[in-house]
């Protein structure tokens, strides 16, 4: 492919928004393996044709088109759909047709950079004349994470409902993986039964999504947790529990941290990552906040027709939000019966704490809130250490790093900053054993509460 001098800027705007996927190839940025994978599953099960993106296969791809100063996930994001469209185009020749694909690049409203990455790819995308007409799918924070448009006026609430399953049970299935695999009976075990447990449930989503039949596919969760449990030595004691947040993109992709998780198990922790779901969440709860607010100052100063607007938006974000947390508490409810798998946080009661601890505060936004907040759930909840874990130079990533550690001292509890670049980091392991000693210090001193 040779790059040529980019389109015009009406680009931006006709070549990024939201589009009908019905029938189109949509391309899904493999953001964390079984959640993107459980979503373009459910997507599936509604006759689009989503495909999950492989990743950093040719980061060269990505440096080429970037400067080096950009967001690590935009980089990874960039060389990843670059990567497939090459192999692609190669594969069908002249029968490639850009007009059958949208990529999937959604945007987060606020001072950081994701907001851009859409445009930007625009941009290079634009710069090849015959990958025009891929279209860029951005679904936004701002009404958040809507899908409106994709399909149909009369399925959009079954498709919303169906994603955002996907999105949960991925988590799910992850905390399945983080609490067998460090008492697996052999070396391995856990990494194939997940991958093969993976491709069941997705398989389910593209059965039962669409009719959003979700206990049949909480009935498959149940059937593997039972294989899973298996694998666990019953010999092997409980190990010391770390809590990781960070950046979204970076702490759920093992490609993008090099492998921070297993890292931590290689040297004797037992590991809990925030959720993909508590973004989605957060998302909801914060534009439900946001117009609850309006209310407040529209009421104040009599203006009707903006109260009437917010009333309607409380009711819109509302009703995501508060199904998104039954729908959760529901499916954590039942299959923590079978499996004693973290629970996940709830919204409200992480701003609560962070009001509390007055460090920080909703009212700044960013994921910056979130990982605060949530390093206070864990330090509360009786976690032997926590890590945040971001892209080098991450805004949030950054504020979070400077807030969390005199917190953490505080708290008294081991606390380790793992930003991360595409360069891999030497000293990564020393800091990590380093770390897991005094989680071990904690852990004797403590005992684990979870
Ligand atoms: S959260 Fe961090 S990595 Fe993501 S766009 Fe913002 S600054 Fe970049």
């Amino acid at each position: 492919m040779k790059p040529q001098k980019a389109a015009g800027f009406q680009s931006l705007n006709e070549g990024i928004g939201v589009f009908n996927a019905k029938e189109k190839h949509l391309l899904i940025p493999q953001m964390n393996r079984n959640v993107s994978h459980l979503f373009a599953g459910a997507l599936r099960s509604f006759d689009i044709h989503a495909r999950v993106l492989e990743t950093c296969r040719d980061l060269d791809l990505g440096r080429e088109y970037t400067s080096g100063k950009e967001c690590l996930p935009c980089l990874i994001t960039t060389s990843d759909i670059l990567y497939f469209l090459k192999k692609e185009r190669n594969r069908l020749g002249e029968d490639f047709n850009p007009d059958n694909y949208i990529y999937c690049m959604p945007e987060s409203d606020g001072p950081c950079r994701f907001g851009m990455y859409n445009k930007y790819q625009r941009i290079v995308l634009d710069s090849f004349p015959e990958l025009r007409g891929v279209k860029i799918g951005s679904l936004t924070s701002r009404d958040g994470y809507s899908l409106d448009g994709m399909l149909e006026g009369e399925s959009i609430w079954k498709f919303r409902k169906a994603a955002y399953f996907g999105i949960l049970v991925g988590d799910i299935l992850n905390r399945i993986a983080w609490r067998i695999r460090p008492y697996e009976i052999e070396e391995g075990l856990t990494d194939q039964f997940i991958e093969r447990s993976m491709r069941v449930i997705a398989d389910s989503f593209e059965a039962n999504g669409s009719e959003n039949n979700f206990d049949r596919i909480l009935d498959h969760v149940e059937e593997i947790i039972e294989e899973g449990k298996t694998i666990i030595d019953p010999a092997i004691q409980r190990k010391p529990l770390v809590g990781v947040v960070g950046e979204i993109f970076i702490r759920s992709q093992n490609e993008a941290n090099q492998d921070l998780v297993k890292t931590l198990e290689r040297h004797g922790a037992e590991v809990v990552v925030a959720s993909i779901s508590e973004w989605v969440n957060y998302t909801s709860y914060n534009r439900m906040r946001d117009a609850r607010t309006d209310l407040r100052l529209n009421i104040k100063q009599l203006r009707p027709r903006q109260v009437i607007r917010n009333l309607k938006s409380i009711f819109d974000f509302g009703k995501n939000f508060y199904y998104q947390q039954f729908m959760q508490t529901r499916s954590y409810k039942r299959l923590r019966s079978s499996i004693d798998i973290a629970e996940d946080h709830k919204v409200a009661h992480l701003e609560k704490m962070l009001d509390r601890e007055d460090v920080f505060s909703f009212d700044v936004g960013t994921e910056a809130c979130l990982s605060i907040s949530g390093l206070i759930a864990y330090a509360g909840q009786g976690f032997n250490g926590v890590v945040n874990v971001y892209p080098f130079t991450c805004m949030p990533g950054t504020v979070t790093s400077s807030i969390a550690k005199p917190l953490m001292n505080r708290y008294r509890v081991p606390y380790l900053d793992t930003p991360c670049d595409t360069g891999l980091q030497p000293g990564r392991e020393g800091t990590v054993r380093t770390f897991m000693y005094q989680v071990y210090q904690h852990f004797k001193r403590n005992g684990r509460k979870n």
